[in-house]
C-alpha cells in the first residue's frame, strides 16, 4: 500500500470538522457575510493489520495570550491557542484519556493505536542488544503488531554502569507507547505563522518594508524584521496589541522534531510519566499547495546546506529523543472556513467578516468551545473554566492515572525528586494544611523526570533556535 496521501489526509480532518454542530464553526452573519479562521488536525494512519486513518484531534483557533496575563493564568487559561499548537494540546489529552482506558482494561487489553510498553533490566538476560534507530525500526517491521514484549534501546550511554542506572530508572515508567508502525500527521488550513510564512507575509503587504519593531538583539515579534529569515520569533499580532511571549507556530513545530509531539507531562520519566516520546514524532505535514513557499520550508524545518536545524542531523539524545524530521506535502483541498482571498472593493467596503473568535477542540472522547483560552461562557480566572487540556487539568489526570498505575503494581505512590533541593525545598508527594499539593507546577518541571527533555531543549535552544525567549510566569501554583 502507497504511504497516505497528503489529500487523505487533509479530507480525514476537514471531514471531521464538517461533522461538528454548529457551535464549533465559525458564525455566518446576517448580512450573508462568513466569519473566517484556521483549522488544524492529527490524523494517525497505520496500514496493519488492515489499513486505517483517523482525525484524533481538531482544533480552530488563532491567538495567544498576553504576557501581562501569564502570572493570572494559574495553568487554568490557555496560552496559546492557535489551531495547530491547540490540536496538539488534543492529541496529547487523548492519549492520556486512552491510556487511563488502558489501564482499566489492564495488560491483557488491546488498542488500536496504543500499545503497554514492556521495560525491563538487562540484568535479565534477554535484552542487552544494542542497535541504532534504523535497526530497530527494521526489526518492529519484522514484528509486524506483535510489540508487547519488545524491548527498546533508548539511550546512547557507553558505559554499563549509566546503563545500569538508565534501566533502573526505566523501570515502572512511560509504561505505554504508540504501536511503532503507526505513522503522526498533522493537516493545517494554512501556513504556520513565523519563519516558514515569512515569504507569504511579505508578499501580502501593501508596503513590504519590514516593521522595525524589535532589535534583532532579542527575539523577534512575529512580523518585525521580517528581512530576517531563519530566526525565532513571537506569535504575531497587530502593532497595537499586548505583547505576546508565545512563540511562533514554526518555531515550536520545529522544536518538535526534536521533542516529539508529547508534552512534559505526557512524557517525563521516572514515575511522573505516561509515554515513551521515540515513537511520537510527526511524519508528515500537510499545508494548502498554494501556501507552500519550499524555500522557507526547508529553511525553517530542514536539516540541508539552508535549514536551520541541520546542526541536528543524526542526532540523538537520552531518554528515547531524536532528531526526527518531517516531510511536508501540498493538499488542493479547501477548508470551507478560510480567510477569503477577495480584497476590500473599491469602495472600501470590507467584503468579509472579521476572523472568528471561537476555538474548537474536538477529539473522539471529548469537544469544546474557547474563547480566550477558557471555555465559552467562563472567565479567565473561574477554575470551572479550565479546559481538559490546559496546564491545570493535564497535570490533574496524568497524576491521577500515575496514582492509579502505582496502586494496581503494589508499589508507593508517585513522588518526584527535585535536582535542585535550593528551589525546591518542599519535600515531594506532600500536602499543605489545606490539601494542596506542596510541589508547584515549577518544581515539577524541574524535576529529575523532565531532566532528559530538559536536555533536549536547551541543546536546541544553544544551536538551531537561539534566542528563544521561554514564556515563564504561569507555574507558581498548585493542584
Ligand atoms: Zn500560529
Amino acid at each position: 500500500m502507497p504511504p497516505v496521501s497528503a489529500d487523505a489526509i487533509a479530507d480525514c480532518v476537514l471531514t471531521a470538522f464538517q461533522a461538528l454542530p454548529a457551535k464549533y464553526k465559525p458564525r455566518s452573519l446576517p448580512d450573508g457575510r462568513k466569519e473566517w479562521t484556521i483549522l488544524a488536525g492529527i490524523v494517525l494512519s497505520r496500514e496493519k493489520p488492515t489499513p486505517a486513518l483517523k482525525c484524533i484531534s481538531l482544533a480552530t483557533g488563532m491567538k495567544c495570550l498576553p504576557r501581562s496575563k501569564l502570572a493570572e493564568a494559574k495553568g487554568n487559561v490557555l496560552h496559546d491557542w492557535h489551531a495547530e499548537i491547540l490540536a496538539l494540546r488534543g492529541f496529547n489529552r487523548w492519549l492520556v484519556d486512552e491510556c487511563a482506558e488502558m489501564a482499566r482494561l489492564g495488560r491483557k487489553g488491546r488498542h488500536e493505536w496504543l500499545r503497554w510498553r514492556h521495560t525491563r533490566s538487562r540484568s535479565d538476560g534477554t535484552g542487552g542488544e544494542r542497535s541504532g534507530r534504523h535497526e530497530d525500526e527494521l526489526q518492529r517491521a519484522l514484528d509486524g503488531v506483535q510489540h508487547t514484549d519488545e524491548h527498546e534501546p533508548e539511550h546512547e550511554s557507553t558505559t554499563g554502569r549509566e546503563e545500569d542506572t538508565m534501566d533502573d530508572a526505566l523501570e515502572g515508567s512511560q509504561p505505554f507507547a504508540l504501536h511503532p508502525e503507526v505513522k503522526i500527521h498533522l493537516y493545517i488550513s494554512s501556513a504556520p505563522c513565523g519563519d516558514a510564512s515569512m515569504e507569504l507575509t511579505m508578499s501580502s503587504q501593501e508596503d513590504s518594508t519590514p516593521w522595525a519593531t524589535a532589535p534583532p538583539t532579542d527575539i523577534l515579534s512575529g512580523r518585525g524584521n521580517f528581512d530576517l529569515l531563519g530566526v525565532v520569533r513571537r506569535k504575531p499580532s497587530r502593532p497595537d496589541a499586548p505583547v505576546t511571549w508565545s512563540k511562533s507556530c514554526s518555531d515550536k513545530l520545529a522544536l518538535k522534531q526534536c521533542t516529539s509531539l508529547l508534552s512534559g507531562v505526557v512524557s517525563a520519566g521516572e514515575s511522573m510519566g505516561l509515554m515513551w516520546p521515540g515513537d511520537c514524532y510527526l511524519s508528515t505535514l500537510v499545508l494548502p499547495e498554494d501556501e507552500i513557499v519550499p524555500e522557507a520550508v526547508e529553511r525553517c524545518f530542514g536539516h540541508g546546506p539552508t535549514g536551520r536545524l541541520r546542526t541536528l542531523t543524526g542526532k540523538r539524545w537520552q531518554g528515547g529523543y531524536t532528531f526526527t524530521p518531517f516531510t511536508v506535502l501540498g493538499t488542493d483541498k479547501v477548508f470551507a472556513y478560510a480567510k477569503p482571498m477577495t480584497p476590500p472593493s473599491a469602495t472600501g467596503v470590507q467584503q468579509t467578516a472579521n476572523g472568528s473568535n471561537i476555538s474548537a477542540l474536538s477529539t473522539p472522547t471529548r469537544t469544546e468551545v474557547l474563547i480566550n483560552g477558557v471555555l465559552q461562557g467562563r472567565k479567565q480566572n473561574d477554575l470551572k473554566g479550565a479546559s481538559s487540556v490546559s496546564r491545570r487539568r493535564m497535570w490533574e489526570v496524568v497524576r491521577a492515572l500515575q496514582e492509579t498505575l502505582a496502586t494496581t503494581a503494589g508499589t508507593i505512590a508517585p513522588t518526584i525528586t527535585p535536582t535542585n533541593t535550593t528551589k525546591n525545598p518542599e519535600p515531594a508527594g506532600q500536602h499543605t494544611s489545606d490539601g494542596a499539593l506542596k510541589e508547584t507546577y515549577k518544581s515539577v518541571q524541574l524535576s529529575s523526570a523532565f531532566a532528559h527533555r530538559r536536555a533536549v531543549k536547551e541543546d536546541v535552544w544553544s544551536t538551531a533556535l537561539q534566542r528563544w525567549n521561554r514564556n515563564e510566569g504561569d507555574d507558581e501554583w498548585r493542584l
